[in-house]
């Protein structure tokens, strides 16, 4: 394991203007490498750099189909490298080797998605009758910034990296200071397919600095956010000063209502994935479970089975599939959800199983579970974005939305039935950005995703997401006679 990380800025490896920051090993407690810190000025120059890029037409005036090429080779790029990437990433993230690799891989699939789609992004011609000929284009908006969260580092790279690209921009990517070294196969990749220099910059720098003077660049054209709401807002501001469009992907506290016709024995692969897939720190993950009074105890009962049944212990030695979950990122963010636990129990929630963290080195926290939770609690109201399943109860379908519509977010819901009817009446008045019914996380690259309230707005993945990195410009043109 190299020892310093530098940044990538003009396709060149730099040292940081701030310095360097210890980035943690949460599997240990130990460090694990340092990371070059950009400063303001290390922003400015990538953004130079992309906009010199965009400016001289290296990469927008491409016929779309090369640009798809490189942007699927870069997918293909990453999956050469997984097996120098995914240990980088478990070592830096917390998450079970195999978990790490599943990563690399949904990574490796946008490139594939979107660099596939590069040629498809067509205007349309609009009639105005003998005398003109009118017609759209897409333009990309030129230099496109991207923040980036450190649960998925890859991945959430990988999301926004990919269809920028493929529509033409180029990017300045700022990473993660908790996970920022699996960042730097981008860099890697996309020499190796021969983007133009500039075209993709990866840079780590402190959130209110780096990431700050990013969002608030004159130079910037457009801004794509993951992360916490307080950080979305301030982004949220800095591209309104400067008149850009930005799309934010924010937390969730998102539902699974539990019908007292579901298939009980199935739902407990949506516990296992739902709420301990990446030791719950996924922004859709499946938080709350909303259960019919009926069968609450019986669910209860399989679901901490789940709970206990899986194995917690340092990532790098998870390389099988398998009942495991890795640390949490770092100790803060487990002992966060540790003080939420008990002020829930102080709220009257009950410990089902787990609530602690483990007694070893790293940031392990036990696959929990909260029964007795009602839905004006604390924790049944915020983001833990660990390990936690908060449980509540309903009797009448109309309570069980309400509940499930009753926090300020918005991003998934769920709803678990064998009845058509109760299905889709579901999925029609939850207000969230994607529904799922009987398969927690169903979909994939191909669905748009995203959402509502305080979840955030514009929408990532699918075809949905092109629309974000291109701007219309209508050409009309007046005829001779
Ligand atoms: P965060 O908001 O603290 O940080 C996210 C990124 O923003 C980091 O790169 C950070 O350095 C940067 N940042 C911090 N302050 C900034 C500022 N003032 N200006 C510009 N950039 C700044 O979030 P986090 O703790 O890294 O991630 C966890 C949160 O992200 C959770 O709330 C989770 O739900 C959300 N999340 C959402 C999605 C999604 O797609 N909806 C995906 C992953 C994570």
């Amino acid at each position: 394991m190299k020892t310093y990380w530098q940044n990538y800025i003009d396709g060149a490896w730099c040292d940081g203007g701030a310095g360097r920051i210890d980035v943690i090993n949460p599997g240990t407690g130990e460090k694990l490498a340092e990371q070059a810190l950009a400063d303001a000025g290390d922003v400015d120059r990538a953004v130079m750099a992309a906009r010199r890029v965009h400016m001289s037409g290296d990469l927008s005036d491409l016929r779309p189909v090369e640009r798809g090429r490189m942007v699927q080779a870069m997918g293909r790029f990453l999956l050469d490298h997984i097996d120098e990437i995914a240990p980088v990433l478990t070592l830096e993230q917390g998450k079970p080797l195999w978990e790490a690799r599943i990563e690399v891989e949904g990574a490796a699939r946008y490139f594939e998605y979107y660099g596939n789609q590069a040629e498809t992004v067509e205007g349309r011609s609009i009639p105005l009758g003998k005398d003109y000929f009118d017609f759209t284009t897409y333009e990309p908006f030129g230099v496109s910034a991207q923040i980036i969260p450190w649960n998925y580092p890859v991945e959430m790279t990988a999301r926004s990296l990919s269809a920028a690209l493929a529509t033409g921009n180029s990017c300045v990517i700022k990473t993660p200071e908790l996970t920022p070294l699996s960042n730097a196969w981008f860099a890697h990749a996309a020499e190796a397919v021969g983007l133009p220099k500039g075209a993709v910059n990866i840079l780590c720098g402190l959130g209110h600095e780096a990431g700050a003077a990013l969002s608030a660049h004159p130079h910037v054209n457009q801004i794509v956010f993951t992360g916490s709401v307080p950080t979305g807002i301030a982004i949220a501001t800095a591209a309104a000063q400067n008149v850009v469009p930005c799309v934010l992907e924010l937390g969730g506290k998102s539902a699974a209502i539990v019908h007292d016709d579901a298939d009980l024995e199935a739902f407990e692969t949506d516990v296992r994935w739902g709420i301990y897939f990446n030791a719950g720190q996924v922004c859709s993950a499946m938080s709350r479970v909303i259960v019919h009074d009926s069968v609450h105890d019986a669910l209860v009962e399989r679901m901490v089975g789940v709970a206990q049944s899986l194995i917690v212990k340092p990532g790098i030695d998870q390389p099988d599939f398998g009942p495991t979950m890795g640390a949490m990122v770092s100790d803060a963010q487990r002992d966060r959800a540790v003080a939420m636990i008990t002020a829930a129990q102080h709220e009257g929630a009950t410990v089902a199983t787990g609530g602690h963290k483990l007694n070893t080195p790293g940031a392990f926290l036990e696959p929990t579970i909260l029964t007795n939770v009602t839905p004006d609690m604390t924790i049944a109201q915020s983001e833990v974005f660990g390990p936690v399943l908060s449980v509540l109860k309903f009797s009448a379908d109309d309570e069980a939305i309400k509940i499930a519509n009753g926090t300020p977010y918005g991003l998934v819901g769920g709803v678990f039935t064998n009845n058509l009817d109760r299905a889709t009446s579901a999925a029609r008045q939850l207000r969230a950005g994607q529904v799922f019914v009987n398969e927690w996380y169903a979909g994939g690259v191909e669905t748009p995703f995203g959402g509502y309230g305080k979840s955030g707005y514009g929408r990532e993945k699918g075809r949905e997401a092109l629309w974000n990195y291109v701007q219309t410009k209508n050409v009309a043109i007046k005829l001779k006679g």
